[in-house]
C-alpha cells in the first residue's frame, strides 16, 4: 500500500517543472554560479560547497572570490603550501575544512590528472567530501539525477509532504521523496547523466536551496509566493512552521579553562595546536585544558613557566566561544617576560606587528583583544 507521502508525491507529477520556472526567474545570483544556461565549474562548484558546510553565504561570498582570485583553479590550489591556505581561511571556523580542502586539491591533482570525477562515488574518495557535498557537486557541475539534501532543502521538503517523522530518522524518506523534485533535461530526456548539457539537475537542486532560504524560511515562511503552495500538505493544514519536525536536540556542557596572554616587548608567546583535533595546526596562544567542571586556582597552574614572569595578572571578565558540541570560557591572565627570556619548549615569540599572518582561529583572537586590551 502506497504511503500518503508517495501517493502526494506521485500526484504532483508539475512540482518540478514549476519549481524550475520558478528558479530561473527568481535564483539567487552568488558568486559561485555561472550566467543561466552555462555550465557550471567543478573547481568552484566543489570550493563553494566545503565552503558553505557549516557557514553562510554572506560570509563565504569574500572568502570565495579571495580563494579564487589566488588560485583560479585546482591545479593552483592543489600546489599551494597548506600554510597559505590556512591563513586565507582564517575566521572562516570549522578548520578541518581547509586541511581537507588542500588535501583534495593535491589528490585531485595527483590521482585523477587534475579533473574532479563527475559520479557520487568518486567524489566520495576524495578528502573532506561526503554523501551530501558529493551529490551537490555530481547534480550541479554533472548534472547527475540526485537531489543532496541540506538543511534548507529537508525544511522545504518535510513541509511539502508533511513529514510527521523527526529528523535525524526521517533523512532516507525526505531524500526519496526530494527525489521527485529533479527537473527532466532541456531536451526532455527524464535520465539525464553527466556529460548532458542539457540536465536540470543541479538547477533543480538549486531551486530548493533557495526557495528554503528566500521563502521557505524556519519562520513564516512566505507561502504565498511559492511555486508550490498549490499543493503543500503542510499549507493545507496551516501548520508549516512546525516542520521538520525534531528529535529533543543535546547541548555539550560548558567547558572552561584559562588562557595565557604572554608579552615580551612588542612580541606574542604562541604554539601551534596538533595537527589532529579541534582548530589543528592553527596558531594559539597557551591555554590550560579545557574541562567541563575546572576552577580558576587548578587552570591558572597550568601557565607556562616563563622567566621574569613574577605574578599573572587575570583580566577583568571572561572570553566565551561556542564550537559546534560545546560552548567554551576562557579567563585571561596576562603577564610580561624578561626581555631575553626563552619560549617554553614547543611554543615561539611572534612580533605583534606579523599576528594578523598568524593562523589565528576566532576565539585567539578573541582572547588575544581581551588580554592585550585596556
Ligand atoms: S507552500 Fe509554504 S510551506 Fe509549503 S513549500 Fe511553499 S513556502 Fe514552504
Amino acid at each position: 500500500m502506497k504511503t500518503k507521502q508517495q501517493t502526494i508525491a506521485d500526484d504532483s507529477a508539475g512540482r518540478p517543472a514549476l519549481l524550475l520556472e520558478w528558479y530561473d526567474r527568481h535564483r539567487r545570483r552568488l558568486p559561485w554560479r555561472p550566467p543561466p544556461g552555462e555550465g557550471a565549474d567543478p573547481y568552484r562548484v566543489w570550493l563553494s560547497e566545503i565552503m558553505l558546510q557549516q557557514t553562510g553565504v554572506k560570509t563565504v561570498g569574500p572568502y570565495f572570490e579571495k580563494f579564487v582570485t589566488r588560485w583560479p583553479d585546482v591545479e593552483a590550489l592543489g600546489r599551494a603550501s597548506l600554510d597559505d591556505v590556512l591563513r586565507m581561511w582564517a575566521g572562516l571556523g570549522y578548520y578541518s575544512r581547509a586541511r581537507n580542502l588542500h588535501a583534495c586539491a593535491v589528490a585531485v591533482l595527483r590521482d585523477h590528472g587534475g579533473a574532479f570525477p563527475d559520479t557520487e562515488q568518486g567524489l566520495q574518495s576524495l578528502p573532506g567530501i561526503g554523501p551530501y557535498t558529493a551529490a551537490a557537486i555530481a547534480a550541479i557541475a554533472f548534472g547527475r539525477r540526485t537531489m543532496p539534501i541540506d538543511g534548507n532543502i529537508e525544511r522545504v521538503v518535510s513541509r511539502l509532504f508533511a513529514v510527521e517523522e523527526p529528523l535525524p530518522q526521517a533523512k532516507p524518506l525526505i531524500q526519496q521523496l526530494a527525489t521527485t523534485l529533479l527537473g527532466a533535461s532541456r531536451a526532455g530526456d527524464a535520465k539525464s547523466r553527466a556529460g548532458d548539457a542539457n540536465s536540470r539537475a543541479g538547477d533543480s537542486a538549486q531551486a530548493l536551496m533557495d526557495l528554503g532560504s528566500s521563502i521557505c524560511t524556519p519562520k513564516k515562511p512566505a507561502c504565498a509566493l511559492c511555486p508550490l503552495n498549490g499543493d503543500c500538505a503542510s499549507l493545507a493544514r496551516g501548520d508549516q512552521e512546525t516542520f521538520p519536525r525534531k528529535a529533543p536536540k543535546k547541548t555539550g556542557a560548558l567547558r572552561r579553562g584559562a588562557a595565557f596572554v604572554v608579552t615580551r616587548g612588542d612580541e606574542l608567546l604562541v604554539r601551534t595546536r596538533p595537527e589532529k583535533g579541534l582548530l589543528g595546526g592553527m596558531t594559539e596562544v597557551p591555554t590550560s585544558h579545557w574541562l567541563d567542571a575546572q576552577d580558576d586556582k587548578t587552570a591558572l597552574k597550568q601557565a607556562p613557566s616563563v622567566r621574569g614572569i613574577a605574578r599573572w595578572h587575570r583580566k577583568a571578565g571572561v572570553v566565551t566561544h561556542v564550537f559546534t558540541h560545546f560552548p567554551l570560557q576562557l579567563v585571561v591572565h596576562t603577564a610580561r617576560a624578561a626581555a631575553r627570556a626563552r619560549a617554553p619548549k614547543g611554543m615561539r615569540w611572534v612580533p605583534l606587528s606579523t599576528l594578523k599572518d598568524e593562523a589565528l582561529p576566532n576565539v585567539m583572537r578573541k582572547v588575544i583583544a581581551h588580554g592585550l586590551g585596556e
